[in-house]
């Protein structure tokens, strides 16, 4: 299996090759040059192995330089029901007659990314450990992505996290789940000032290409390839636990922010799962909603992009958006390309609305939209612990929210559940009066001894720190 760049350059590589890389060259997305097809014998196959086994499957048909016993094993060691909590590792569990969710919280950090980071952290330490190589990890974080990708990478050899954050700005739960990590190989760098600032921190030393090459700094975000084929396998996984044989369609609904998650599904549909419908998610940061109702995408300025209760969808532009706009413009680079780097640089936009490729996406792609507010959130919120007994975290409500809007009589619907309530507490405090339980391996963090520095909101600062904790 070979990787091509959305933007057209003409390189083409193996997983391991884009596996520790960010962008291609020419500053697009890596994505497979062709999506493997799977029949429904395979699908036969496939219904009854355990995670781990459908982990090995799948990523075995884009996956061709790591040999197959190590893969194998990588996949064993990450999918146990000790570290994600169950034997189903993504159960299903319905609320209602056909409306099911699929758990993908019950990770070491209580949200999906888990899902995908665990397997990175394993693919890192097994790639790196092959090359004799390190990497230093440099993120920003104000929230999700930073401790997941710590306790994926915690205790690994070759690699180092330093993590920024915005000093006093995350919730108190999620801080104590990463300042409490106490292993050598964790740097967690509060920055004085707001998130931008950190984000601004993270360009400013990926753009001194002599520093990036002397401490081999690398990233984790959320467009690296690997992250995306770990999330393909809980479509099939959910979509075997909702369905009793291969013939009957199922559409899911999954929150969305930068485009990961559900373009994971639109992958697992183009390679035959049979997925009816895929309903992007918002809140009211609806930069994607607004694209799947006219075809126009807009990107937001930073003061346009409101703060809301499901925070980890609060996004101005959807960096994985480009993955799918490919597959829409019948993967021609050149359309790629002046949509993403002449439009959307020249306007902060572009419009698809008069292009036939618009009506694909509803009609050949299954893709539906919703959009949610905090008063929805709220209510869904409300709605689902007194009708199932049941509690939802926001992001998940607005999920739901959106799913109820787009529920087709036969058609099993699955939500995604991104995260547990306990992480966004005050909102499910908000709309119940309650606490949220919480996993009792969680109980009494926030009394632990937090490992953590304060820098000025300077790159330099930042540099001089990581030169200091390389050795
Ligand atoms: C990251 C995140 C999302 C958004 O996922 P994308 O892959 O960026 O679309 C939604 N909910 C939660 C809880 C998250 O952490």
């Amino acid at each position: 299996m070979n990787y091509l760049s959305t933007r057209g350059h003409a390189d083409r590589k193996r997983f391991c090759e884009i596996l520790l890389e960010g962008l291609a060259p020419d500053g697009g997305l890596y994505l497979p040059e062709t999506y493997p097809q799977v029949d429904t014998a395979t699908l036969a196959k496939w219904r009854t192995l355990p995670y781990a086994e459908l982990a090995f499957e799948i990523l075995s048909l884009y996956i061709d330089d790591i040999p197959a016993a190590d893969l194998k094993a990588i996949c064993a060691k990450t999918y146990t029901a000790e570290v994600f909590g169950t034997d189903e590792i993504v159960p299903l569990r319905e609320l209602e007659d056909g409306v099911y969710l699929e758990a993908l919280s019950n990770g070491p950090t209580l949200a999906f990314k888990d899902m995908a980071m665990q397997l990175l952290g394993n693919l890192f330490e097994y790639e790196l450990a092959r090359r004799g190589a390190e990497l230093n990890i440099l993120g920003a974080t104000s929230g999700d992505t930073g401790s997941a990708a710590e306790y994926a990478m915690r205790g690994k050899k070759g690699v180092r996290v330093f993590m920024t954050s915005p000093d006093g700005r995350m919730s108190p739960f999620q801080q104590a789940q990463m300042f409490s990590l106490q292993d050598a190989n964790i740097h967690n760098i509060a920055i004085t000032g707001v998130f931008d600032d950190c984000q601004d921190i993270v360009k400013a030393v990926s753009n001194d290409l002599g520093f990036k090459r002397k401490y081999r700094i690398g990233t984790v975000n959320s467009i690296n390839w690997a992250r995306l084929l770990a999330q393909v396998v809980y479509y099939f996984a959910g979509y075997f636990q909702a369905t009793a044989s291969n013939d009957k369609p199922v559409s899911f609904t999954v929150p969305s922010g930068n485009f990961g998650n559900v373009c994971a599904g639109h992958v697992a549909r183009m390679m035959g799962l049979p997925i009816q419908t895929l309903v992007v998610a918002t809140n009211e940061n609806d930069v994607l909603d607004e694209f799947f109702r006219t075809g126009v995408y807009r990107v937001r300025a930073a003061v346009d992009t409101h703060e809301t209760s499901s925070p980890s969808m609060d996004i101005s532009k959807a960096s994985n958006f480009e993955r799918f706009v490919f597959d829409l413009v019948g993967r021609d680079a050149d359309r790629l390309r002046q949509l993403f780097v002449d439009d959307l640089g020249l306007t902060g936009s572009f419009d698809l609305s008069a292009d036939p490729a618009f009506q694909l996406a509803a009609e050949r792609f299954g893709f539906r939209s919703g959009r949610s507010t905090h008063a929805d959130r709220l209510a869904m919120i409300r709605d689902t612990e007194k009708r199932f007994a049941t509690l939802i975290d926001p992001h998940t409500a607005d999920g739901l929210k959106a799913a109820r809007e787009q529920l087709t009589p036969g058609v099993p619907m699955v939500v995604l559940e991104t995260a547990l309530p306990i992480k966004f507490a005050a909102t499910v405090v908000e709309a119940l009066g309650e606490e949220p339980a919480r996993p009792k391996k969680f109980e009494g963090i926030e009394a632990l001894p937090k490992r953590v520095v304060q820098l000025p909101a300077d790159a330099e600062a930042v540099k001089a720190y990581i030169a200091q904790h390389c050795d």
